[in-house]
């Protein structure tokens, strides 16, 4: 039953999808006139990260000049990187041009006809290769661009992120099943128009949608949640321990901080890199505890990173550790010493105090 209920849906699917580009589908642009493989595959390379508009008058000059692959194939790399001028990526114009050569040698001037073939060839990944054997021969191949992509998130509410493979390769499984075995060309074209104008990224005209009725996103009332972003990157973590020196009259030891880097040239607690030993720093330093204390962790955000701060409160001799060098360190008088530290060296200062 499962199996039929699915046929059924691809088939309704495919159906509405079909009937709404007949009335509303784009059925005039140069490529959808004699289709060939060559003349869909120079399409599909050019609408590569360009928009249909900008791509008709490169096409049809690029078409007047090469008008076959063998044309293209015997022309000068200059002349072919010339038509593409104003394109950008001119990778695309190389491997263009690369790949007609390559066809003329392995394959006697004609376009592979299976997948495989097509998809080994420069430049041409499995999606473009679905179309062009598609759209020109009819085969029945699922395409999966990112317009197609952004149609079957939405239409399934597929969770997570399409340049993962993972969610790229049930993409391509929803792809196949809902590619009919008729009407294979005016179907690819009928997905791909369906995500560029109606299926639109920002704003999606789903009340004219065809294939509304079944949409998850849709019915959930959250179009534009999906496909989803690529995901943040966690942001990182640094660690660090903050001596709170305190001498028996009140006063906590500052040092000044190095010039660059956070708080830069500000007075701070002193630190010490979390995995080294906290006695010896007390010991390089010829602090003698009287006590010494950890004190409950506490973070600090930056735009870029935590930092998380494991203080540690250490009562010292008030004449022990004579300060040599003034301009390094100082006793910081909380009572009569007026701002300048940043935020939570004083916050640690005042829950000292407290205690
Ligand atoms: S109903 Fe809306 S979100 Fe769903 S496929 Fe149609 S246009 Fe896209």
């Amino acid at each position: 039953l499962r199996a039929v209920l699915q046929e059924q849906d691809k088939s309704d699917f495919a159906q509405r999808l079909l009937a709404w580009h007949e009335v509303s589908g784009r059925k005039d642009l140069p490529w959808q006139h004699n289709t060939t493989p060559y003349r869909v595959w120079i399409s599909e390379i050019m609408l590569q990260q360009t928009q249909v508009a900008t791509v008709i008058p490169y096409y049809q000059r690029f078409m007047r000049s090469f008008p076959s692959l063998s044309a293209l194939a015997a022309a000068d790399i200059d002349e072919v990187l010339h038509h593409w001028s104003g394109l950008g990526y001119y990778a695309r114009g190389r491997n263009l041009h690369k790949t007609a050569q390559l066809i003329g040698q392995e394959y006697g001037g004609e376009f592979p006809q299976t997948l495989d073939e097509v998809v080994a060839l420069p430049g041409i990944g499995r999606s473009t290769a679905g179309a062009i054997l598609s759209i020109a021969s009819g085969q029945r191949q699922p395409i999966l661009d990112g317009n197609v992509k952004r149609v079957l998130a939405r239409y399934f509410t597929i969770e997570g992120w399409p340049g993962k493979t993972a969610v790229a390769e049930k993409m391509w499984a929803y792809a196949d099943r809902l590619t009919p075995h008729e009407n294979v060309a005016t179907y690819t074209q009928a997905i791909m128009d369906l995500g560029a104008s109606l299926c639109s990224r920002t704003k999606p005209s789903c009340l004219l949608c065809p294939v509304n009725d079944d949409c998850s996103a849709y019915k959930n009332g959250v179009p534009t949640d999906y496909p989803h972003s690529k995901p943040k990157k966690a942001t990182p973590v640094r660690t660090v321990r903050m001596w709170i020196i305190e001498n028996g009259k009140g006063d906590f030891l500052l040092e000044r901080r190095p010039p660059t880097g956070i708080w830069g040239g500000l007075w701070g607690l002193p630190e010490q890199a979390l995995d080294e030993q906290a006695d010896d720093w007390l010991l390089q330093h010829h602090w003698q505890a009287l006590s010494q204390q950890a004190l409950p962790p506490m973070r600090h955000t930056f735009s870029h990173f935590h930092l998380d701060i494991q203080p540690v409160h250490v009562k010292v001799d008030q004449n022990n550790g004579e300060i040599m060098e003034a301009q390094r360190w100082l006793w910081y008088k909380p009572a009569s010493s007026k701002g300048g530290l940043a935020a939570p060296v004083s916050k640690l200062l005042e829950q000292v105090m407290k205690r």
